[in-house]
């Protein structure tokens, strides 16, 4: 038999852990650089949501078929109460759950703890506190997001509120996104995802926190500031010979509303597989296929979106029957077709660059200096 393959891989987020455990599971040894002292120090014990649309299948079935364990807490969602611009309500119900409630972070229970905890068991090496500056014999690349097209920016709390996952969607509240309020079993999670407009993040973040109070009575309880960066950059390519790129280093993101996990995980999973199995080329087969008409389609939504305004989304929240099934709307409004893919090409050629992430001395959430931030539960 032969020597065993080393595949590195740089990054222990989601990608870089599921390409780690593709390489066990294909019989190579899978040693992966992590730059931080542990798995998830980039997020704060919040709460995210593992989407469940885009596909008509579950996502917990296909992340089995990847061969990771869905040992993580993951609370199925099928509710969420939404808001327009002018605080009209409108329930939206889904028969399968639309997402799973996750959370993020280093502490036991998290989805990023599961999978180091996973990867470590198939035989995975991790090195902590080892950044990798570049993987001279090749591997997956899947160190995060490089720049930010997008902030998230809120508050993690306790509260005494029943459970319940809220969205709102408002120019006044998070231009060209949404904030967001997710309460379960005693914790919350307030922030606004914006697409423009970082510099008054804490202004959005103020006027979300007086909407949810309004409409919701909001109640928070010892509130630590939190934040992050999303990256939506579509590549032309994610391979560079035998160097992959997953995750969000490959702009892996749903660019209509920053749900990324999912395809950290599918894209490390891939990436990790196809090295080990010393055909790296497969892995531009399964973007080409798997990946990249669901994320042009996400981007066309998304150029759509940002066309709406309030009384465009007003409108289309209006328009949505009672008694209609959420996540079958979203999973057709996810897949791939022919105009999708055109107007795609129409907004990348009028795609304007984003703003990079900037100065080592602010505290914006986007310049990722991470000095306001709470530290990671214990
Ligand atoms: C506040 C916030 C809320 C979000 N909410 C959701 C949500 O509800 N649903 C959803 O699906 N997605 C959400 N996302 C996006 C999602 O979290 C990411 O898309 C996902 O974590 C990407 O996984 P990744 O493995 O590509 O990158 P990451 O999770 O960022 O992991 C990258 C890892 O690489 C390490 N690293 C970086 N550089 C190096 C280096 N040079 N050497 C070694 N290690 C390195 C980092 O320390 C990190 O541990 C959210 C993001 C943020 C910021």
């Amino acid at each position: 038999m032969g020597a065993k393959q080393v595949i590195e891989i740089s990054g222990a987020g989601p990608a870089g852990l599921a390409a780690a455990m593709a390489v066990r599971a294909a019989g190579q040894h899978a040693l992966v650089y992590e730059k931080r002292a542990d798995v998830g120090t980039r997020f704060h014990g919040d709460f995210q949501g593992l989407e469940n649309w885009t596909t008509q299948g579950d996502v917990l079935v296909e992340l089995a078929s990847l061969g990771i364990n869905t040992d993580f807490e993951h609370i199925p969602i099928h509710k969420v109460v939404s808001f327009d611009p002018a605080g009209a309500i409108k329930t939206v119900r889904s028969e399968l759950p639309m997402f799973y409630l996750v959370r993020r972070g280093s502490h036991p229970g998290s989805l990023d703890y599961a999978l180091k905890d996973q990867a470590l068991a198939a035989g995975a090496e991790i090195r902590f506190s080892s950044p990798a500056s570049h993987l001279p014999n090749g591997g997956v690349v899947a160190e995060g997001p490089r720049r930010a097209d997008a902030i998230v920016a809120g508050y993690l709390f306790d509260t005494d509120m029943a459970d319940g996952i809220y969205v709102a969607i408002s120019e006044e509240l998070a231009p060209l996104g949404y904030a967001y309020l997710l309460i379960n079993q005693g914790l919350g999670t307030l922030a606004v995802c914006v697409f423009k407009d970082f510099h008054n993040e804490r202004i959005y973040v103020e006027r979300s926190i007086g909407f949810f109070e309004k409409h919701v009575s909001l109640h928070m309880l010892n509130p630590r500031r939190f934040g992050g960066t999303g990256n939506f950059s579509l590549p032309q390519s994610v391979r560079k010979g035998n160097i992959l790129y997953a995750g969000e280093a490959a702009g892996s993101q749903d660019p209509l509303f920053g749900f990324g996990i999912r395809w950290a995980l599918l894209t490390g999973a891939a990436a990790g597989r196809a090295l080990a199995t010393g055909n790296p080329s497969q892995y531009d087969q399964v973007f080409k296929h798997r990946i990249r008409p669901y994320q042009q389609t996400a981007a066309a939504n998304r150029w759509l979106y940002e066309h709406l305004g309030n009384r465009g989304y007003s409108f289309a929240l209006r328009r949505f029957p009672d008694g209609g099934d959420v996540r079958d709307r979203m999973n057709r409004s996810c897949a791939p077709r022919w105009w999708k893919r055109a107007l795609y090409h129409l907004a990348a050629s009028q795609r304007v660059e984003p703003i990079l992430d900037l100065h080592a001395d602010c505290d914006c959430t986007w310049c990722r200096c991470e000095r306001h931030m709470s530290p990671p539960p214990a």
